[in-house]
């Protein structure tokens, strides 16, 4: 649960503002290309961002719609994209009753609509990929975390990465389709036949840190506050090492 170096910051000289930290302090016009749904409450956007500056796997933006007033509402999103050269991102989105924005996206855009995006964001929640990692989310927290997924996918890396995933269904799987034999998905509501049915336990992180590779894990953790307070308890039990546990909370 700490603060550390990144490949963004750690070569910063103190007192200059980096090329990422400039980009990040600018809005940049995002062109809505393509809408995927992925379950009944949740679907990805995905958007042009010409100038975009790059990002590493696990950090957000901060996205502002406008309206024709002059009102304006901002929120934070995790980037779902691995980073690549094409100019475009991906968000996904859980659709939030009466959710001012998650509503808009989910109701509203449609291709050719432009919103605003500033970022990246949090160097803090970042996996550069250089060392393993241990990835617990649940509900829309997978989504920084599939980042990473993707990234350790797209680069081949080698380093170790697995993945305890929450939801409550099957059908509120996030990505299901993509996800592969690094992740074990945990079902809080109902499950498929043979697989227990209960929220994230012991029984599942100590097999995961038992493994321990060399250096040992990187834990990163991401959900609402309360998943971020249970996630990080279990992880601490199991023997993580309290430091080395990076939260991402939405709530
Ligand atoms: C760093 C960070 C990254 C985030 N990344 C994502 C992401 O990748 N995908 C994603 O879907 N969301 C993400 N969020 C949450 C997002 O910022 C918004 O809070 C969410 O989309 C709701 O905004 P809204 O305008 O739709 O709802 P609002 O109009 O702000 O809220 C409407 C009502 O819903 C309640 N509410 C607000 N948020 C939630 C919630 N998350 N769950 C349940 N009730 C809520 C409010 O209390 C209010 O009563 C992230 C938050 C943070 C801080």
């Amino acid at each position: 649960m700490t603060e550390t170096t990144t490949p963004l910051t750690r070569f910063a000289v103190p007192g200059r503002i980096t090329v990422s930290e400039q980009a990040a302090t600018v809005w940049q016009t995002a062109t809505l290309t393509e809408i995927r749904h992925e379950t009944p409450r949740a679907a990805t956007f995905r958007l042009a961002v010409p100038g975009w500056a790059g990002h590493l796997p696990g950090q957000h933006l901060m996205l502002r719609l406008t309206a024709a007033d002059g009102y304006a509402a901002q929120r934070h999103y995790s980037i779902a994209s691995a980073p690549d050269d094409s100019g475009h991102i991906e968000l996904t989105l859980d659709r939030v009753p009466d959710g001012e924005v998650s509503g808009w996206f989910h109701t509203v855009a449609r291709p050719g609509d432009t919103v605003e995006v500033r970022g990246p964001l949090s160097g803090f929640f970042a996996w550069p990929g250089d060392r393993p990692a241990l990835l617990l989310g649940a509900g829309s927290g997978v989504v920084p975390l599939m980042s990473m997924v993707r990234y350790h996918r797209a680069r081949d890396l080698g380093v170790p990465l697995r993945m305890l995933v929450s939801a409550r269904s099957p059908e509120e799987l996030i990505y299901a389709a993509e996800l592969g034999a690094e992740t074990t998905p945990v079902f809080t509501r109902s499950a498929p036949p043979g697989v227990p049915v209960g929220r994230m336990t012991a029984a599942h992180v100590a097999p995961l840190l038992a493994e321990q590779p060399s250096h040992g894990w990187e834990a990163y953790v991401c959900g609402s506050n309360a998943f971020a307070e249970h996630a990080s308890r279990l992880l601490v039990a199991a023997g993580q090492p309290v430091e080395r546990i990076r939260i991402e909370r939405f709530g």
